[in-house]
């Protein structure tokens, strides 16, 4: 054991899946394993599940001679900075739980719960394709659209833990409703969900399509996507107008903080390439030339890993070296 670096225990904590990996302090992940979250089945079940999973990891490090020093989890919602998960539209069976107090008490490791998004960010800034980027935002298109802003190599979480929503920022005032409560939320026009609505918009419009009826009934992104490749017209409408909506919500951005970078992650992030020319050029015509010249935008790297790690390496920093110079 003498000499053993220590390592840590990554999870990120979604609506559907729960993952998990032993990560170095350095970053690299192994025995990554995964587990359905099932949330519905209540907070208890929910919880032992969690610890088990736990647990198991913790045996395997010490399998291999290697101690794990602490927890980093990425959760959904609004995560205050002592780890209550105060608000999770996705898990609401969760909101109010201490779940940093909880794990803490239950695996005897410190731990440290924090929003997904920025769990992702993080990763993403320190060890994916953020590293040459001294400010940057993460924004995760999925069934949402998340947002994690690092701004000078610390990340911005806010006063309240509640910055990065990027994906509420309002593109369309009188546009769809959004779980949010607002309306014309980037979200509802840039998420893989949003991409759905707006290919069956465009059909609605009578732009020429090869879906059957069938397959309409039952789109996705990935469809969407696949037809666009063959150049369907509504296919192609409904990335240009992703493409679109996320440039005028990047304009903003650029003319608010002036970052260096901006990495598009999750599923939907496949199809950027589909999306960039609509992109570029709401881009270029709303954003001012000197925050637009110097923002580059590029797809992430780590893919499902970015959360376990950010939240592995937000652990390793802020509870094993807090304090320390440069770090996030
Ligand atoms: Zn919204």
């Amino acid at each position: 054991m003498m000499g053993a670096p220590p390592l840590l225990l990554g999870v990120d904590l979604g609506g559907t899946n729960c993952r998990m990996a032993l990560v170095e302090p350095e970053g690299q992940t192994f025995q990554e394993e995964r587990m359905p979250t099932e949330a519905s089945s209540g907070r208890t079940v929910f919880l032992q599940r969690v610890e088990g999973l736990c647990h198991e990891m913790i045996r395997r490090a010490g399998e291999m001679d290697r101690a794990v020093v602490a927890i980093g989890v990425g959760a959904p919602g609004v995560i205050s900075a002592d780890g209550v998960i105060e608000i999770s539209p996705n898990l609401p069976q969760l909101n109010g739980l201490s779940f940093a107090e909880h794990l803490q008490a239950v695996l005897n490791l410190p731990a440290l719960v924090m929003n997904d998004a920025n769990a992702i960010a993080v990763g993403e800034a320190q060890l994916g394709a953020g590293r040459q980027f001294s400010s940057s935002l993460t924004m995760t298109l999925g069934t949402g659209v998340g947002g994690g802003l690092v701004l000078n190599g610390r990340l911005w979480e806010g006063a309240d833990g509640a910055a990065g929503e990027v994906g509420h920022i309002m593109v369309e005032p009188e546009g769809r409703p959004c779980g949010c409560g607002s309306r014309g939320c980037l979200e509802q026009y840039s998420s893989a969900t949003g991409l759905v609505l707006n290919a069956l918009e465009a059909i609605d419009r009578g732009v020429p399509s090869r879906f059957s009826s069938a397959e309409i009934s039952q789109l996705t992104s990935q469809n969407v996507a696949a037809a666009a490749r063959q150049g369907d017209a509504a296919a192609l409408a409904a990335f240009a107008e992703g493409g679109r909506r996320l440039g005028q919500a990047l304009a903003a951005v650029a003319n608010l903080l002036n970052i260096d970078g901006v990495i598009i992650t999750g599923g939907a992030s496949a199809s950027l390439d589909l999306m960039r020319p609509s992109l570029d050029a709401e881009l270029k015509i709303r954003g001012f030339a000197i925050p637009v010249r110097r923002l580059t935008i590029v797809q992430g790297i780590l893919q499902d890993q970015a959360g376990m790690i950010g939240a592995a390496r937000m652990a390793w920093d802020r509870l094993l070296h807090s304090g320390n110079a440069g770090g996030i």
